[in-house]
């Protein structure tokens, strides 16, 4: 069966609207459906702001839900 993956949002650059250096990628820690879940996002390495875009967090989002469906 076809499961082909679409354009991964990871593959743009983000910049910090604050500071205006770009956003790199790291371990934040959420809670989700009671769960403390750790997921990279890009983040600002200058003020910490960390950007949680609709689509990342919906892909994010997803790829935890399977992992927890997983278990
Ligand atoms: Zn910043």
């Amino acid at each position: 069966m076809m499961n082909p993956k679409g354009t991964q949002p990871e593959d743009l650059v983000w910049e910090c609207q604050a500071c205006h250096v770009n956003l790199v990628e790291g371990p934040v820690t959420l809670m989700y459906m009671g769960n403390r879940i750790t997921v990279d996002l890009p983040q600002c390495p200058r003020c910490g702001f960390v950007l949680v875009s609709e689509a990342v967090a919906l892909g994010k989002m997803a790829e935890v839900e399977q992992a927890l469906e997983d278990k």
